[in-house]
């Protein structure tokens, strides 16, 4: 190490890009710094499998900078210099390394770019700030796209990326001739069909465990340290996107949707850790699947791959810009009004609604649920019973290894609970028993009857679905997309009708029990 340099370049721990320019040339007069903070791990409650993903990715990464002859400087959590602060511990290096100009990339996280907004306006220095050149659509490209028109929908977002990166197509046209595949996909999985294993690494991360237990760090959710099952470099990462194309591609669209007992990530890819981290590109991801699949066509189907393609370049793309285009008031917005607490069992797992219970088991246990759990099940539940959007929030953002603001609050607070009042999606995602009947194998387990809308154990999805239709009428009413819900109410018989709103309110007065 030397007593100067000209340059301190930060590196956040999302941002851990390897193909990034920063790092083509190595520069001796320039110092890359990471650091493990309080502040980030304690402004929410964080799996600890989340906590260990990001630093051991971290750790990981700055020691490939270092093999490759940058200048690197990584403060761990444990370091007594350590002022657990992002900027603070920045502005101790500009003293002891004399630097003369400060350079970060843009944070994801609107808090992030705050603070280093206001640090950079106050450093007597030189300060730049550049693209992660991560994402594909820039912030401003994305507001561009939807000005002037009266909703956001996703599938106009979708097709201009698809033209934009000229994927999937012939001759400026969709590949079969459809934009979307998604009738095709969505199937249940079939008795007896066995899901591949998931990949997971071996990955030791006691040493870690240790320092941050020492420390004192809350968090919530298990962990083995011998065999940590998440990538935490790129080498692993890599080798999981092999094991999604070699093994779940095939499949991947048509169990999507599916739900199981036994099979916890389906054909999921489960790579969305590598993603946030920017481990991986998501433009590396969609080539390599377009690619696969263009070499096995006789064995993987054209909707398999377009459903993935449009997760990562539409859904994943537009939650971002949305993300930027709302906030900070996204964080706030509560369309219903609801003020409910999170019932206690969002955090043990321990309720006798078996959808609930093993959905959110398996997310205690390996940090992960597949979209369909978080949507129809964790998020479906708590949006019927009316919780407060932000403890909503704060669960789906400690929980996950993949939670970081930007992706999350769009997803939960948009997507699955509707409190922006429709920006992200055209109408509530909720259901009644059936889809999760039809979708998965929890109901035959369960102790509730997915059949029964009132009465001794009649499942809570079914009442509570109902009521939640009646008494937001005001505010759902003239939606088109759920006008005939309310036909099929009305036609109800007014005492049936009554039992249900009962049925609701005693299911909602005794939440904790259920
Ligand atoms: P796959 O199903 O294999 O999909 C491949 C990739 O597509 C994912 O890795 C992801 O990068 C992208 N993708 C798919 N759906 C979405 C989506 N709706 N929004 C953005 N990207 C998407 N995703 C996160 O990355 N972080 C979150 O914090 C997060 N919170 C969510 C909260 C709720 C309530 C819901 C309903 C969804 C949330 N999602 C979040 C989206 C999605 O559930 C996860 O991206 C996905 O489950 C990750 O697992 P996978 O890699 O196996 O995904
Ligand atoms: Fe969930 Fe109801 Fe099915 Fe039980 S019966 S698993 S509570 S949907």
């Amino acid at each position: 190490m030397k007593d100067r340099y000209q340059t301190l370049r930060l590196v956040l721990g999302d941002q851990l890009n390897s193909q990034h320019s920063w790092f083509h040339q190595v520069k001796e007069d320039t110092l890359y710094v990471l650091m493990e903070v309080r502040q980030e791990t304690d402004y929410v409650s964080h799996h600890i499998q989340k906590i260990l993903g990001f630093f051991a990715a971290m750790r990981n990464f700055a020691d490939e900078l270092q093999k490759q002859g940058h200048e690197v400087w990584y403060i761990g959590l444990d370091n007594p210099q350590n002022t657990q602060s992002l900027t603070e511990n920045v502005s101790a290096l500009i003293q002891q390394f004399s630097i003369q100009q400060f350079e970060y990339q843009e944070p994801d996280e609107y808090r992030l770019d705050l603070q280093l907004k206001a640090f950079t306006e106050s450093l007597k220095i030189p300060s730049e700030s550049v693209s992660t050149e991560h994402f594909l659509c820039e912030k401003e490209e994305f507001q561009e796209f939807f000005k002037g028109k009266k909703t956001l929908v996703m599938e106009s977002f979708y097709r201009y990326m698809r033209k934009k990166y000229d994927l999937l197509l012939a001759g400026g046209k969709p590949l079969g001739g459809k934009w979307n595949y998604d009738a095709e996909n969505r199937k249940k999985l079939p008795r007896k069909h066995s899901c591949p294993s998931p990949f997971t690494f071996s990955n030791p991360v006691s040493d870690l465990f240790k320092m941050v237990s020492e420390q004192g760090v809350s968090y919530i959710g298990e962990v083995d340290p011998e065999t940590f099952i998440w990538p935490t470099t790129r080498e692993q990462s890599l080798a999981l996107l092999d094991y999604f194309l070699e093994v779940c591609l095939p499949l991947f669209g048509t169990y999507q949707d599916a739900m199981s007992e036994n099979f916890w990530s389906v054909y999921h890819a489960r790579i969305s850790f590598s993603l946030n981290t920017k481990i991986l590109s998501p433009l590396e991801v969609v080539n390599s699947v377009i690619a696969y699949w263009e070499n096995h066509q006789e064995e993987i189907s054209l909707s398999q791959v377009e459903g993935f393609v449009r997760q990562i370049i539409g859904w994943r793309e537009y939650m971002r810009g949305i993300y930027w285009a709302y906030m900070p008031e996204y964080s706030s917005l509560n369309y219903f009004s609801h003020t409910r607490p999170l019932p206690s069992f969002y955090w043990t797992g321990n309720t006798k609604m078996n959808c609930l219970h093993h959905s959110i088991k398996q997310s205690i246990e390996h940090a992960y649920a597949h979209h369909i759990q978080r949507l129809m099940v964790t998020g479906n539940f708590a949006l019927l019973a009316g919780i407060d959007p932000t403890e909503v929030d704060a669960w789906y953002l400690g929980i996950y290894i993949d939670a970081i603001e930007w992706v999350e609050i769009t997803n939960t607070r948009g997507m699955s609970q509707f409190a922006d009042g429709g920006i992200v999606g055209t109408k509530p995602y909720i259901s009644s028993a059936n889809y999760i009947k039809k979708m998965s194998d929890y109901c035959s387990g369960c102790a509730y009857d997915a059949k029964l809308k009132v009465g001794e154990g009649a499942c809570p999805f079914n009442s509570l679905y109902w009521d939640f239709y009646d008494r937001n009428r005001p505010l759902l009413e003239k939606n088109p997309r759920v006008s005939m819900m309310y036909r099929v109410w009305d036609k109800m018989d007014d005492a049936d009708k009554q039992s249900i709103r009962t049925q609701a309110q005693t299911y909602l007065n005794t939440l904790e029990e259920l």
